[in-house]
Parts: structure tokens; sequence; C-alpha cells
């Protein structure tokens, strides 16, 4: 174990990563320098606070691109690019750099609880989520931490006694994770996303199956996967231990060593307990709430993280029946004049739109907003057959409308030159306009939020308000 005592450690980033970690490494002896690049009124605040305790903090641009004197270790906030002068030294100086999750891991004591890790580009908030309710109904003492707003540094240091944590892991924090291990792990899926802090696709594959080394008893890839490199070639690539298995799902039959669907089951001859019998039901389709395809995907993953971690299979059907989706992920509005407004404002990238695009079929899309470096030609002509008209919002939408133009040119574009917050109005009632009874008005907008909003879950409210203002 790395001794922490009198160690001079320097730790990149205030905030939510940052915080926690100081304070944990003072409180072992360590001596802690934090450098940030902003010196904002926030930044002035938490920094006062670190050095009432005795933490040297050293604020701005200058400062978070210079190694101190004297440093051992770095430990960064995730988000911090690979590309930064502060690694560079660090490299230069043979210092080792290590993220959050290294060091929650390096810190978890000698009767940790477990770890079932989950990435990939969409879905994983969710799959956490219904991993975690599938283990408290198998009784298990459990939690959903890490990428979903529950620190693992608090859940490893905290006093609360876990028999197994379900981790949500980003591709920025398993870039700066070495010794991780974990139980078992799944890959959920692999589209183009964040390429420009990872610099490359291969990259940021590579990133993502880190969390498949060392894992002990399963990884779990998507079998339907097209993509290269499939998250299959992620494990085929990873070094596990000694008798760690392949577990595929798939929304067909599965195979041996499969999760999948059987006739509206989801089935399991992955982990079958009956000897005599080849495959275990485990839930109806019906129990997973949207039951749409990439969502009967998400629980066939949480359900083999489950299942290798030996929950029966009714715990499974329990556990996914409890299960209610997060805010903002396709969630249902209201229904006004036999028209669904469903918001799906979580769809921040066009691999997500075309999840929730691919879930009904007749629509009107309220979509744009910052495209970070995107193109939409595929997510459009998959889509054009479901659209009914498309209203279109947000900085970027330019992108979009050509998009249309050369995929769906017969399908009616509103085209809202409006990046202001009032928009969402604007674009609700432009939708109503276009839509007939049984169509759905689907805010998947395919891009971030942040030209119009504060974050998704601005726009999303934006959106639900909207509604409610036509129904009134
Ligand atoms: P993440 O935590 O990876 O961002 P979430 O569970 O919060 O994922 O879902 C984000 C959005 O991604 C959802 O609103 C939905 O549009 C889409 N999504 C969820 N699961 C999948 C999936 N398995 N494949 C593709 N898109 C998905």
């Amino acid at each position: 174990p790395y001794r922490f005592r009198g160690r001079h450690i320097t730790v990149a980033g205030l905030g939510v990563s940052g915080v926690p970690a100081a304070r944990a490494l003072h409180g072992l002896g360590a001596h802690v320098t934090v450098v940030n690049d902003g010196d904002d009124d926030r930044a002035r605040t938490q920094a006062a606070e670190l050095e009432r305790l005795g933490i040297t903090v050293r604020l701005g641009e200058q400062a978070a691109s210079t190694l101190p004197e004297g440093t051992e270790l770095v430990v960064t906030a995730p988000g911090w690019k690979p590309g930064k002068p502060l690694f560079a030294a660090a490299a230069q100086a043979g210092v080792p750099v290590w993220g959050d999750v290294e060091l929650a891991w390096r810190l978890r004591g000698p009767d940790a609880p477990p770890w079932l890790a989950v990435t990939g580009t969409n879905g994983k908030t969710t799959t956490v989520r219904m991993l975690a309710s599938i283990l408290e109904a198998a009784g298990l003492r459990t939690a959903a931490v890490g990428n979903i707003g529950v620190s693992l540094l608090d859940a490893v240091l905290g006093d609360e006694q876990y028999d197994v944590l379900a981790v949500e892991l980003s591709s920025y924090q398993l870039h700066w994770s070495s010794s991780l291990r974990a139980h078992s792990a799944a890959v959920l899926n692999l589209a183009p996303d964040h390429l420009d802090w990872h610099g490359s696709m291969e990259a940021y594959a590579a990133d993502k199956g880190r969390v498949y080394e060392g894992n002990r008893i399963a990884c779990v890839y998507n079998a339907d996967a097209t993509d290269k490199p499939s998250t299959e070639d992620l494990v085929r690539e990873a070094d596990v231990e000694e008798g760690c298995r392949a577990v595929g799902f798939t929304l067909g039959t599965p195979g041996p060593s499969q999760l999948g669907l059987v006739d509206g089951i989801l089935v399991d001859r992955a982990f079958v307990e009956d000897r005599q019998s080849s495959a275990q039901e485990l839930a109806e389709v019906t129990d997973v709430d949207p039951p749409a395809p990439h969502n009967i995907a998400n629980a066939l993953a949480a359900a083999a993280l489950a299942r290798a971690y030996g929950v029966p299979a009714a715990a499974v059907r329990d556990g996914l029946r409890a299960f209610t989706p997060d805010a903002h992920r396709i969630a249902h509005v209201a229904d006004v004049d036999e028209v669904a407004y469903v918001d799906d404002s979580k769809a921040t990238n066009t691999h997500a739109a075309q999840a929730s695009l691919a879930a009904y079929e007749s629509i009107v899309w309220i979509a744009g907003g910052l495209a970070k470096g995107a193109t939409f030609d595929e997510l459009v002509a998959s889509s054009a057959k479901r659209l009914r008209g498309v209203v279109l919002i947000g900085a970027d939408r330019a992108l979009i409308r050509e998009a249309l133009a050369r995929h769906a040119p017969e399908v009616p574009v509103v085209d809202l030159d409006r990046t202001d917050t009032g928009a969402m109005l604007q674009a609700v009632q432009e939708a109503k306009r276009l839509a007939r009874p049984g169509d759905t008005v689907l805010l998947a907008p395919a891009c971030a939020s942040m030209d119009m909003f504060a974050n998704y879950n601005r726009r999303g409210e934006a959106f639900a308000q909207a509604v409610r203002e036509l129904g009134a």
C-alpha cells in the first residue's frame, strides 16, 4: 500500500473531487498543495477553507501550469486534459498522476466492498441506478456512486457500511486510473464523444477499456454493437484474472454466456443456477421503465453485473420494477390533445438522440444546441422516416438543418433563429402545430445545452414548463 504520511502531494483542481481529496490526504499526514486555474470568488472561498486547515493553495493559470517543487504525486480532477503543462512537467519529473477514482481505490480499507463498475458513452447513470436497485432488492447494502454525483471518496472513507458498490465511471476517470480492479465491469456502448479531450476514437476506446483490467468474475460487453473497436474487442485486449468470463448482452436471442430477450422476457444464459436448464428467466420487458430498446439493453447490462455478483433472478425482477428513471431521460411530461410530450434533454449527443428517436413511431423532434464537433447525417438519415416535423433551436442548428435537407428533404422544418431561454416556449408551440393525434413531441437535442441553458436539467425544465402552458 502507498504511504501518504510525509509525502508532498499536489492536488490539481478545486471542486467536487479536489476539495475532498485535499482534505483526505491532509488528514493522512501528507503535505498537500492544491493548484487551480480559476481564481474566482468560489475558488477563493474554497481556498480559504483549505488554508485554514494548513493546506497550501495556489490559484491562477500560471500556478496550475507549474509543478510545485518537491511534488512526489499528483492527484488530478478527472476533467483536466492530459495535454496540460502540469502533466508534461510531472512526466518529465517521473511523478505519477492519479485521478479521483485511483485515489479512492488506493484509500479503500482492507474489508472494502467490491466494485461493480459501469462505463460507456450513454446509459451509465441509468444502468448504475438500475443495478443499485437490483442489489437493494436482493437485500444487499449498496449505493450508486462515482460519476453520478456521489463521490467515491465519500463512499470509501465514510462511516456507512456497504456489501457492494455500483460504480459509474467516466472515460476521464478511467484515463487517470491504473490499479483499479473491479469484481466485474460493463462497457455499455462506444460512440464518438469527448474526442476533443481524448485526442482520438482509439484513445477514447482504450480509456473505456481500462475498466475491464483485472476483473475477477465477469467482463460484460454489448454483443449487438457494430462499432469498431467493439466493447467485445476491449474485453479481448484486457488483462483479467484467471477464470474471469466474457458475458454479452443482446436484444436478440442470447447465445451461451449471454443475457438477452426471448419472446419479451429477459433471459440469462450466462449465470444459470439450475444445472438441468440452459436459461433462467429474469423479468419481462414491461418491468423496465421505459421499455425502449436502448433501456432494455441497460437493464440487461445491470442484470448481468448483478448476476455475476450472485443475485437471484427474483431480485433482478423486483429491482427493475422498483426502478424509476431519473428526470430528463425519456420522461413523459404530459399528453395534450392526444399528443405525447417527452423530455429527453439528457440526449446531449447524437448516439443518445438516436436511441430515443428509435423508440417512437411518429415524431415531432425538437433539436439543437451546441454540437461539440458532431455530424448529424447518420442520425438524420436513420430517423427520417419517423419524423413528422422538426423544430430547431440553439447555436449549431444549421448543422442539423443541412443534414435534414440532405436526408429528409420532405420533412417540414421550423428553424427558430433563437438562442434565448424563451425560445423553448415557441419551440413547443411550433411542435404542437406540426403534431397529429398519436404523435410524440420529443425533446432530444443531440447537443449540449450551454448555449441556451445552465445545463440539461434547466433545458428539460423549460420544456416541461412550456408543455404545461400549452395544456393550460
Ligand atoms: P450517461 O450517464 O452515460 O450520460 P444516462 O443514463 O444519463 O447516461 O442517459 C443519457 C441519455 O442517453 C438518455 O437520455 C438517453 O437519451 C440515452 N441513452 C441511455 N441509454 C442508452 C443506451 N444504452 N444507448 C444509447 N443511448 C442511451
